[in-house]
């Protein structure tokens, strides 16, 4: 970061600093909104809210400050995922800006302490904070909030469930004891919440008109608000479904997947899910499978096309998908290339791909013994062991 006076102020005062992509973006400008939630995740009703505050109030830009750690205790998705999310979200729109002043830190978040801090950076700007009737009318509960109501404007947005008399009488109140003027914004009634759209998700319902279709891309390729994996039901459907060899092959290497997942610092959850779905796909012709809600297709390689034995892999991937529920991307890869690999696996790729090939069922060849012995050390020798069986078996 570079030197910035503001910033050494903001230190002094013991908040952390703004982050230069900020204060590019940020200089120079006259009106600043500041829109604050936890986004987890962003949807169309805040990208409303946000764009008719700022044509009301004409504003030179909405900042999106999505919260890092909440000051009330609440299960939320990482900060870097609702970061991520909220950014490809504002991406096409050159009014808003995403700030990761918040979630750049683990510190309780409070927005006086980041109004404070914009207040410094940005001292020629005049400050808008955004924010629904909902949030506001709880405002009492807020750290510093008498203070944070004299340091910046308010701007409420209304929102259906908030009856407006209510926010009038509420507002009047704040107003006459403040001595403040606040905005209030009728903004077109969008009954969103994110609470319904990840009880919506998690259930398998589809979202698209509810978020943003960046923000959805983003929330599905990275399994968020998921159900986690069955494991009972799962574990009875691959019963139901493979050879009782085929299923005891499938525990098996999900064990050791696991085992290798400890040892290469892999997310365990991850490894499991891989590994038991493997080849959940095992034995099926691609026909009568349901694409799934994400028109998500099997795709092919010539290499595959030619050689039915390994079909099964990309297969599997889909059917982890729509039959089993699988979200992640990382275990769909893990299931897609476990049979002939590909350049620059992931870890949680090569793991599952070792794991299939030296579970301790299988009997123990040669190069079987090698990668047994290679793989809690060099994961790469042990793969590479596999990759030639495979050029050797499928030349
Ligand atoms: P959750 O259901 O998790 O509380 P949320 O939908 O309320 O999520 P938040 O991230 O809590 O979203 O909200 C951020 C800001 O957006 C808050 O000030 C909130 O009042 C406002 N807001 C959220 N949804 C709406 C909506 N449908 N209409 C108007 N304002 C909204
Ligand atoms: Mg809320």
């Amino acid at each position: 970061m570079k030197k910035n006076k503001a910033n050494d102020e903001i230190s002094t005062i013991g908040l952390h600093p703004i982050s230069d992509v900020d204060i590019k973006r940020l200089s120079d400008l006259k009106r600043i909104g500041i829109f604050g939630g936890t986004f987890n995740p962003i949807h169309n009703a805040h990208m409303l809210a946000a764009e008719c505050a700022r044509a009301a109030l004409r504003l030179s830009c909405v900042v999106f400050m999505p919260v890092g750690v909440p000051p009330v205790k609440k299960m939320v998705e990482t900060a870097a995922h609702r970061l991520a999310m909220t950014k490809a979200a504002c991406a096409s729109n050159a009014d808003f800006h995403v700030s990761d002043y918040e979630t750049s830190n683990d510190q309780i978040s409070y927005s006086y302490n980041t109004c404070l801090a914009f207040t410094h950076q940005f001292p020629d700007a005049d400050i808008t904070f955004i924010c629904g009737a909902d949030a506001f009318m709880k405002i009492a509960k807020w750290r510093n909030y008498e203070e944070l109501l004299s340091l910046v404007n308010f701007c409420i947005v209304t929102r259906p469930g908030i009856m407006e008399g209510a926010l009038d009488d509420f507002t009047t109140r704040i107003e006459k004891k403040y001595g403040k003027k606040i905005s209030k914004v009728r903004i077109p009634a969008l009954e969103i919440s994110s609470a319904d759209i990840r009880s919506r998700i998690a259930v398998g319902e589809k979202v698209r008109y509810l978020m943003p279709d960046e923000a959805v891309l983003y929330a599905i390729n990275n399994g968020l608000y998921m159900r986690k994996l069955q494991e009972p039901r799962a574990k009875a459907r691959l019963k139901k479904d493979l050879s009782q060899n085929r299923y005891e092959h499938s525990l098996a290497v999900a064990e050791e997947a696991v085992r290798l997942a400890r040892i290469y610092g892999v997310d365990e959850d991850l490894a499991y899910e891989a590994g038991l779905l493997h080849d959940c796909a095992k034995g099926m012709s691609p026909d009568g499978l349901p694409p799934d809600e994400a028109g998500y297709n099997i795709e092919f390689t010539e290499y595959e096309k030619s050689k039915p034995a390994t079909i099964h892999a990309p297969l599997g991937a889909v059917r982890a998908r729509t039959v089993y529920g699988v979200r992640d991307a990382q275990v769909l890869n893990a299931i897609r290339y476990h049979t002939i690999g590909r350049e620059n696996m992931s870890m949680l790729e090569k793991i599952v791909f070792v794991a299939d090939y030296i579970e301790p069922g299988r009997y123990e060849d040669e190069s079987i013994r090698s990668a047994r012995l290679a793989a809690d050390t060099d994961i790469d020798a042990a793969a590479e062991l596999k990759k030639r069986r495979n050029r050797f078996e499928h030349s």
